[in-house]
């Protein structure tokens, strides 16, 4: 008995070494050259000026809702006009494009036309405000109100700050005489929100069209993190280096019907009740690449012992950090059962059942393997499956270009202390139109975000912080000016 306890001891010892001794092959974070921070001091003035031009677009209600007949034309070109208005240098040197009717694509040509264009993107539109929920608010969603240090409202977050942010910066170069030496093209698109398949997708065309090929990309994406890693108490820039491909399943099944006096064992709704059930049941295999790659190449030095242990780990840690739903979607595909219809009578056997069921796919999946697997999992001939929507992941774009060590000393010269950390973007953002035009394609927002902040995406009381958005303006010129040099 005493050998066996020993041998018992002996296994964990070992085990705990050898947990402990990955942490030896934990990437040292990747030496960065050494920036002078920007004085970007904050002049009050001129951060209320700049607060006031984005706080108008806000109070324009440009809302993409699911029901196409709710569109309204008029809000979108009240934006557009709002914007000439409101950035009268910006729209005298720079050319502007209507594309599908309400996207908007600039142009400001540089002066060494041999060195190739970049993209800077953001959206017009916004998500509506669930009805009900507008007494909730502190201050009205449209009102682009200015009140406790913040510009309130639906969009501010996302993602008119990029709208305006970008203009407000440009105008600003204009005035102090600046011209870019390659061609920087912006596109705004009306449509994001419902994927953009209508304004980015267009505006990509064109650039296929016109053989024109992007030195980078930039659209909205990760933020600046701070105190949301245990473990970590410095701030985190994550940039976005890839996005989750999306797949959305229509399962029916269908039935003889009749009265529901006699019925068969199982109804349509008991068939198709069983196959969703099965898939909740069976996620799919956790990929913990993604997530190893941001935190044991980029985070791990900065973080405690403990974490570093947890970080070197993942094979044996996933599980674990799975059971949070955020870091479960950074960790594999995951399964959404989002609709289900069918019946129509207390008394009525239905003759059909339907649901929907969303994945978002990580990079190593495809819509075919992901829907091989969902075939095979519910195992049942009765069900069939097809796609409504479907998308494979993006690539992942490189971190070692020139165009993403000009947005990482941009994000430095920003921010004092700050860890720049490439990651997977599990939502979807316009970016994913542009991938056979550039190599690099980040999907990051210059925004540090408060702690509540993922509630107020999409949310209630979605806000911007006056002295942030007044550096969201700096970050811009200085992205801009930084770009000269990739
Ligand atoms: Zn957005």
């Amino acid at each position: 008995m005493r050998r066996l306890l020993w041998l018992f001891a002996l296994l964990l010892l070992g085990f705990a070494a050898l947990l402990v001794g990955r942490v030896a092959l934990l990437v040292p974070a990747p030496t960065t050259e050494s920036v002078v921070a920007l004085d970007v001091a904050n002049d009050p003035v001129q951060a209320r000026e700049r607060a006031l031009r984005l706080a108008g677009a806000i109070r324009i209600p440009t809302i993409s809702h699911q029901d196409p007949s709710l569109f309204d034309p008029v809000a979108f070109r009240e934006l557009h006009a709002y914007l000439e208005q409101t950035f009268p240098l910006a729209h005298a040197n720079l050319e502007r494009e209507l594309v599908a009717q309400y996207s908007l694509l600039y142009r400001w040509p540089g002066h060494d036309p041999a060195q190739q264009p970049y993209l800077l993107m953001a959206h017009l539109d916004v998500v509506p405000v669930i009805p009900g929920t507008e007494p909730n608010w502190q201050h009205a969603p449209f009102s682009g109100e200015i009140a406790d240090g913040y510009i309130w409202g639906r969009g501010t977050l996302d993602d008119k700050f990029g709208v305006t942010g970008i203009l407000d910066a440009i105008e600003g170069l204009l005035q102090a005489g600046f011209q870019p030496s390659r061609d920087v093209y912006l596109a705004f698109g009306h449509d994001e929100e419902l994927g953009g398949d209508a304004g980015a997708a267009a505006i990509a065309g064109l650039f296929e069209a016109r053989g024109i090929d992007l030195a980078y990309v930039l659209d909205e994406g990760g933020a600046i993190i701070e105190g949301t890693l245990p473990g970590l108490d410095r701030k985190v820039a994550l940039i976005g280096i890839a996005e989750k491909g999306f797949l959305s399943l229509e399962l029916t099944t269908k039935a003889a019907g009749g009265h529901s006096s006699m019925p068969p064992p199982s109804t349509a709704i008991g068939v198709l009740s069983r196959a969703v059930s099965r898939l909740e049941a069976s996620p799919f295999p956790m990929n913990p690449n993604h997530l190893e790659m941001t935190f044991a190449h980029y985070l791990a030095p900065y973080m405690s012992f403990e974490m570093q242990v947890l970080a070197a780990n993942l094979w044996l840690f996933g599980p674990l950090l799975a059971t949070s739903d955020q870091m479960n979607a950074m960790l594999r595909t995951t399964t959404a059962v989002t609709m289900f219809n069918a019946g129509i009578k207390e008394n009525v056997l239905p003759i059909n059942a339907r649901a929907v069921v969303n994945h978002r796919i990580i990079p190593g999946e495809t819509v075919a393997s992901v829907t091989a697997r969902v075939i095979e999992i519910i195992d049942d001939g009765s069900v069939s499956v097809a796609p409504l929507t479907a998308r494979d992941p993006s690539g992942v774009s490189d971190t070692g270009s020139t165009a993403f060590a000009a947005l990482a000393r941009t994000v430095r010269q920003l921010n004092d202390d700050v860890i720049i950390a490439p990651y997977l973007v599990v939502g979807g953002t316009d970016a994913k139109h542009f991938a056979g035009l550039s190599q690099n394609i980040y999907r990051f927002s210059p925004i540090l975000a408060e702690p509540d902040m993922m509630t107020r995406f999409h949310g209630t009381n979605e806000r911007l912080a006056v002295d942030e958005y007044a550096r969201v303006v700096s970050f811009y010129a200085q992205l801009i000016r930084n770009s000269d040099q990739i």
